[in-house]
């Protein structure tokens, strides 16, 4: 069983990262510059904008924290998204959800510029994706393919199951998956709460990529000898052993699914880190099509 180091394999493309951008500014060009807007208080949101903040510093992007507080109206945050789409000094940028339930999420997403929506959440990237034309890839599914890739392990002719069909996850997954793509080419099988049979179905898998948000959802008699097991959930647990109170707990029952695995993503430190050095891979991309650079 080979644990896939999605910590180690985000360090290796970080320093990649910082090269290139490098080799610009000594082009004489400028910095990319990343947009992030947050609403609210969250503390999970806090944490992941602040972990956004931290890598692109380490690689050489600007990040600009735009923040307002979730008495903000649909329209005043709308005109937000209007102003950066407008701002040329602006290569990409996100809006970190979940939004407050008084914003809808859709309206706010649909309305980023679909060259600087960096998150691949626009229905404009979305059906790019799904035609395989060139898009921007929501970053969690795009990390995923990269760890694959960088490991060396085949999607080619290989039934993929994934667990969960969020806009972010589940859906951009199975859909880049199914591409005629050199890490495409699977046979995609794509699985919600409404799926009956999950256990047979997951039985039949080369490869499960679970996105739920259920810990200890994915256990070892769901899993055949020699499967690779992507573990995307991240949930905090109450565990008053730890200094912060709770510990992050994937959707996998790791232990006793590991040892039946060939591959499997530890949480944390698989997908975790993918997701994030892939914002900045796409936001290294929004900057390659903005126009003004
Ligand atoms: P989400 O929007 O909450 O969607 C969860 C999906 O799981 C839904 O499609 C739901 O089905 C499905 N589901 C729920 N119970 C199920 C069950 N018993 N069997 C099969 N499917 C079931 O989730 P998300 O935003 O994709 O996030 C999923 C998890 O990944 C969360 O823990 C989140 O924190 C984590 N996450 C991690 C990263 C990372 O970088 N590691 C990035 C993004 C998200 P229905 O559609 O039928 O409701």
């Amino acid at each position: 069983m080979t644990i896939l180091n999605g910590k180690q394999i985000a360090a290796e493309i970080r320093s990649e990262l910082k090269a290139q951008i490098a080799t610009l500014l000594n082009q004489g060009k400028r910095a990319p510059k990343l947009g992030i807007v947050i609403v609210g208080h969250n503390p999970a949101s806090e944490t992941y904008v602040a972990n956004k903040i931290k890598a692109c510093a380490e690689v050489g992007i600007e990040a600009v924290k735009i923040a307002y507080e979730d008495t903000i109206s649909e329209q005043e945050l709308l005109a937000e998204v209007h102003k950066l789409n407008s701002d040329t000094s602006m290569d990409g940028f996100i809006v970190q959800l979940p939004l407050p339930k008084h914003i809808d999420e859709q309206t706010i997403t649909s309305a980023i510029d679909y060259q600087k929506d960096v998150d691949g959440l626009t229905p404009e990237n979305v059906g790019r994706a799904a035609k395989g034309l060139p898009c921007i890839v929501s970053a969690t599914p795009r990390g995923i393919r990269e760890l694959l890739s960088r490991y060396d392990i085949t999607t080619d002719g290989k039934h993929i199951v994934v667990i969960g069909r969020s806009n972010i996850v589940g859906k951009p997954m199975a859909t880049l998956l199914m591409q005629k793509h050199e890490r495409g080419n699977a046979t995609v099988t794509l699985c919600h709460s409404h799926t009956a049979h999950l256990k047979q179905i997951c039985l039949s898998a080369d490869i499960i990529i679970v996105a739920v948000g259920h810990p200890g959802l994915l256990t070892a008699d769901m899993v055949s000898e020699g499967a690779t097991i992507i573990d995307v959930g991240i949930t905090r647990v109450e565990d008053p052993s730890t200094e912060r109170g709770y510990r992050l707990a994937g959707d996998v029952d790791y232990e006793q699914v590991a040892p039946k695995c060939a591959y499997i993503t530890p949480v944390p430190g698989g997908v975790g880190p993918m997701t994030i050095v892939s914002l900045l891979q796409n936001t290294l991309q929004a900057y390659s099509l903005n126009s003004t650079l």
